[in-house]
């Protein structure tokens, strides 16, 4: 279904109708079968329709807010699918794979101020993940597996 703004010049009122397509308001305007609703003159024609500034709403640009949560949903869910959450032993595990004691993986958990500060003097790579990337912690009987 298609909606026109159509035009009579008989009376010169402007009104609204709907159409299965616009082929289908074609034909029956060839055929003068489009009337007036006020007159009943045939004399219609479509309205010429600038762009509507408002109500365009696919080009209005995206929702900031909204683009950002959808990447920090993916990002939480890449946290926490690809990241071992490692908990309170950050520090730890970060050292032993920067040291080569451990193999590499991707780890997640938590450090005191003290413990990151020392991480960083020594060197090992560590950073801070924006608070809406950070996932749910996974349950304790989740951790001991
Ligand atoms: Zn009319």
């Amino acid at each position: 279904m298609i909606k026109y703004a159509l035009i009579c010049s008989d009376c010169d009122s402007e009104f609204e109708a709907w159409f299965a397509s616009s082929d289908a308001y074609d034909k029956q305007a060839e055929r003068s079968l489009v009337e007036c609703i006020h007159c009943h003159g045939t004399n219609v024609g479509k309205a010429i329709m600038a762009p509507a500034v408002s109500g365009t709403k696919k080009s209005s640009p995206p929702d900031p807010q909204k683009v950002f949560g959808k990447l920090a949903a993916k990002a939480r869910q890449h946290v926490s699918e690809n990241f071992d959450y490692v908990g309170d032993g950050f520090a730890t595990e970060a050292r032993a794979m920067h040291y080569g004691e451990t193999e590499h993986k991707p780890i997640w958990g938590e450090t005191t101020a003290d413990e990151r500060e020392a991480l960083k003097e020594e060197g090992v790579p560590a950073e801070p993940l924006p608070p809406a990337f950070v996932p749910a912690k996974p349950r304790d009987e989740d951790k001991l597996n």
